[in-house]
C-alpha cells in the first residue's frame, strides 16, 4: 500500500465515504444551508481532510461574493 492509498482510506473512513464529486455537486446546497444535518457533518469532515475541496469551496465563495457585489453595484447605479 502506498502513502496515497493509505491517505485515501483514512479520508474515506473519516469522511463517511463522501467523495470529492459529491462534495462539489452539493456545494451550492452547502453554501445555501440546504444540506441535511448528517450530510453537513460529513461535508465538514471531508473539507477538513481534503485540500482540493477546501480550495474549491473558497473559489465558490469568492465567485458568489463577486456575483453579489456586481448585483448590488448594478442595483445602486
Ligand atoms: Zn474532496
Amino acid at each position: 500500500m502506498t502513502r496515497d492509498d493509505l491517505k485515501n482510506r483514512v479520508i474515506d473512513y473519516l469522511a463517511g465515504k463522501l467523495t470529492c464529486k459529491e462534495v462539489t455537486e452539493a456545494i451550492t446546497d452547502y453554501l445555501e444551508g440546504r444540506l441535511s444535518f448528517g450530510k453537513w457533518v460529513r461535508f465538514q469532515m471531508h473539507l477538513g481532510l481534503c485540500f482540493a475541496c477546501r480550495r474549491y469551496l473558497r473559489q465558490m465563495k469568492l465567485t458568489i461574493r463577486t456575483l453579489v457585489a456586481s448585483r448590488q453595484w448594478s442595483a445602486t447605479s
